[in-house]
């Protein structure tokens, strides 16, 4: 264990490898691996080569009691052109009464504002922020920095990630930085009382201890889950039951895919460790009226997973559209009403 100071206090973190010969080869330089980017067939998400991680490294240090949270039913990823304000108004102003709060993403290929500003933003135009924080550009004094400043402007909840690697293509001359992962970075925010929010793709090798992984979570200081898209109904209870029967206690939202056009759906198939049937996708975009089969499909995916045990609230997830972030909007908009109206019967 080593000390680390911080402004109004003096955090403890582990910051010692549990199995550093691990860490250096992976290059994402993780030490509480493995990533939710392992492909289907073990290979590393970044580099040609096996991933180095075929089981869970446990949290070595005392568990760090996450804050209570007030779970939303309905957590929309936000999505509006990087840098601009009054896109981010009117984005807001479409969600805002559809959902309990919104997803703000950190997206390896599109540089926005810094997260507290765009929260404090979003705070002021009346809306939930849950933003995300990677470790992927930033050193680890900077995380500190964004999550003070995160708490600063009112932010309760962050979603604490490694992030995804660049790709090869996307600014190639910008390094990736990696100092935390995704556990230690959701232990770092929940020593800094806020709400740690962590992912999980359930879908990613090796299955069999993912769910042990999202307890080790847990036991580094999450308040919440965020599970990525699973397949079938059937896939995700088993995940649950087996995390439950692991010790996991910490409320658990679902990602539920929205896509309304090749582009939405292609977007969403490109991310790692995302698993959309190839049939649910050909169906709605087979449908005369594509742009409702979407919404409808989402609907009931929502209702088959809220009715899952354990899972609390559904995330409505992708970009819905490329018909523009207002169409978008809309769309995602009118699924968000359309759960919490089946929620209230
Ligand atoms: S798949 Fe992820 S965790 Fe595994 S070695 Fe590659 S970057 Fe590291």
């Amino acid at each position: 264990m080593a000390r680390w100071a911080s402004e109004g206090g003096e955090l403890t973190e582990p910051i010692r490898a549990p199995d550093s010969e691990r860490a250096f080869g992976c290059p994402k330089r993780m030490v509480f691996g493995p990533c939710g980017g392992v492909r289907a067939d073990g290979a590393c998400e970044m580099a040609p080569r096996p991933c180095v991680f075929d089981d869970v490294v446990r949290w070595p240090g005392a568990t760090t009691p996450g804050e209570p949270v007030d779970v939303p039913l309905v957590l929309t990823d936000f999505s509006a052109p990087p840098f601009d304000p009054d896109a981010l108004s009117d984005v807001t102003r479409i969600l805002a009464s559809s959902c309990d709060a919104v997803l703000v993403g950190e997206h390896q290929d599109r540089p926005d504002f810094p997260p507290p500003v765009l929260a404090r933003l979003l705070l002021a135009a009346g809306i939930t922020p849950w933003p995300t924080l990677a470790c992927r550009d930033r050193n680890r004094i900077v995380l500190e920095q964004e999550l003070h400043g995160l708490r600063h402007v009112g932010v309760r909840t962050v979603l604490c990630v490694t992030g995804d690697g660049r790709a090869y293509d996307v600014r190639p001359e910008v390094t990736q930085v990696f100092d935390l992962d995704g556990t230690r970075l959701a232990s770092l925010a929940a020593s800094l009382r806020l709400i740690a929010a962590v992912v999980e793709t359930p879908t990613a090798p090796p299955h069999a201890v993912r769910p042990l992984r999202l307890v080790e979570k847990q036991r580094a200081g999450a308040g919440v889950a965020i599970l990525n898209h699973v397949g079938a109904a059937t896939e995700l209870r088993r995940f649950m039951s087996a995390a439950r029967a692991a010790g996991l206690a910490m409320p658990v939202i679902a990602s539920v895919p929205v896509y309304t056009d090749p582009a939405s759906a292609a977007a969403l198939q490109g991310l790692p460790g995302l698993d959309l049937p190839a049939s649910s996708v050909a169906r709605v975009l087979a449908a005369d009226d594509p742009v409702s089969a979407g919404v409808d499909a989402a609907v009931e995916e929502a209702r088959a997973v809220l009715a899952v045990g354990g899972i609390a609230g559904v995330n409505i997830s992708g970009s819905a559209s490329s018909r523009g972030h207002i169409f978008a909007a809309e769309v995602k908009a009118e699924i968000g009403r359309r759960i919490r109206l089946e929620a209230e019967r």
